[in-house]
């Protein structure tokens, strides 16, 4: 096998652009220097845009779930209740936080592999009033959903003064988000998932509405407390030492979204997703989630007739291309292909050519080829163009 050859196909970590590596090599900076305050100020503007959003995106140092814990410690003070949409693991941590904190969630949970449904979430802040804040995830890593989360918080707002709270690690950068035209309260995202970043950032804005709360809230906090990062960033500047080799590479990686043009990286990750599925159904391998419920950045797959385990292993090994596993209730019955951020259709050919492979070692008949040829055929009918 070729050494020094990495093949990262994992909803997060995912792969690093060279323009990005090359920009985050940089010597180091001061940080309380005019260097840093620019560098800041280059950044601010093109991560509104990726959230969709005129509030300032605060920026953290430290991984996604920090910004979680944030959103939770910002708004809602102990004894209070809340809603947690529960679509899959990650919804499970928010729920997990809370409860950390002295806060009780009430827990409206779908099947995995399933998304959230409005209905439901009506019904349980008609039963519970006193609900705060509702928490939910944008994208579900751990099976692969896409939340309406548009239209989830329009039932919220039509029946709950509520704050909309929502995680977009996994997808933000790479799925549209209107933050402020949708009425979300509270977005976060992180570094190492479609911003093509390595892990340390996290990301978290903030509507007017949850500002009011924030200001007054009585949980104790002290890093995760917004109102500092906000004083800052309003100054081209942050409360502690940011991580600024990543910064660097955040200027980088906004300004190659910025070239593709949001519009152009949305539909990019619309067709791999495509791909990938038809890829699956032409192979006669059942996905884990319907069309109407698939992720552009991430697909889950549930072999029947293969073990997900030991074609995982064997893409390690002969191809040193990396798929995920399931996780919790899921571990050991799916695998999970990210294509987000710094990945295009032809790494997704690539990666389905390479699982196909993988299928015939792991004991299941397929007519090989006719997986890439379905994806290829995706391409052709989708139009996409450089
Ligand atoms: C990756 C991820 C997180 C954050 O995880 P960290 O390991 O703390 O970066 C949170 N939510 C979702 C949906 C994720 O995919």
């Amino acid at each position: 096998m070729l050494a020094d050859q990495q093949i990262l196909r994992l909803p997060g970590p995912s792969p690093i652009p060279p323009s990005v590596s090359r920009a985050m090599a940089q010597p180091m900076i001061g940080h309380r220097g005019q260097s840093t305050a620019d560098l800041l100020g280059d950044i601010r503007p093109g991560l509104k845009k990726v959230f969709g959003t005129s509030q300032e995106v605060l920026i953290l140092t430290a991984s996604g779930t920090a910004a979680l814990e944030a959103a939770v410690v910002n708004t809602v003070s102990p004894g209070e209740e809340v809603l947690v949409v529960v679509t899959g693991a990650f919804g499970e941590r928010f729920a997990d936080i809370c409860k950390a904190y002295g806060i009780h969630p009430h827990i409206v949970e779908t099947e995995w592999g399933k998304a959230a449904a409005a209905e439901d979430i009506t019904e349980m802040l008609q039963a519970y009033p006193a609900i705060k804040a509702v928490f939910m995830t944008y994208c579900e890593t751990s099976t692969g959903v896409l939340n309406p989360v548009k239209e989830l918080a329009e039932a919220i707002r039509k029946n709950s003064e509520a704050l909309v709270i929502v995680d977009g690690v996994s997808c933000i950068g790479g799925v549209e988000t209107k933050m402020d035209d949708w009425g979300l309260d509270i977005v976060v995202s992180g570094s190492q998932k479609a911003f093509m970043l390595p892990a340390g950032l996290a990301f978290i804005a903030a509507s007017e509405r949850a500002w009011h709360i924030i200001e007054t809230n009585r949980q104790p906090r002290f890093y995760l407390d917004l109102k500092k990062h906000r004083n800052n960033l309003l100054k081209d500047a942050t409360p502690y030492t940011p991580a600024l080799s990543i910064l660097f590479g955040l200027k980088q990686a906004l300004m190659l979204m910025e070239e593709e043009g949001l519009e152009g990286v949305y539909a990019r990750h619309q067709v791999m997703m495509k791909m990938a599925r038809s890829a699956f159904k032409a192979l006669g391998v059942p996905l884990l989630t319907s069309d109407e419920d698939a992720s552009p950045t991430v697909t889950a797959i549930r072999p029947e007739d293969f073990d997900a385990e030991e074609l995982r292993k064997i893409l390690k090994e002969e191809f040193a291309m990396e798929v995920a596993g399931g996780q919790q209730q899921l571990s050991k019955k799916i695998f999970r292909i990210g294509h987000m951020g710094y990945c295009s259709p032809a790494d997704l050919l690539q990666a389905i050519a390479a699982i196909e492979i993988g299928i015939v070692k792991a004991g299941k008949k397929i007519e090989l080829g006719s997986g890439v040829c379905a994806a290829q055929q995706v391409y052709l009918n989708g139009g996409m163009s450089r």
